[in-house]
């Protein structure tokens, strides 16, 4: 299924904190400014959290 493949690449994310690029799940370091502090990107459901 396409679908659920497409919601699981959407999930394994990291976002930097500072710039707020996008990074590998894997990444531990931001890949532009280096800093350490990564979030996974936040699971939004369809419609937001509305
Ligand atoms: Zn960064």
């Amino acid at each position: 299924m396409a679908f659920a493949e497409a919601i699981a690449r959407r999930l394994k994310k990291k976002i930097c904190m500072h710039c707020n690029v996008t990074n590998p799940i894997l990444a531990v370091r931001c890949r532009k400014c280096h800093r350490k502090d990564l979030r996974l990107k936040a699971v939004e459901a369809r419609g937001g959290t509305a």
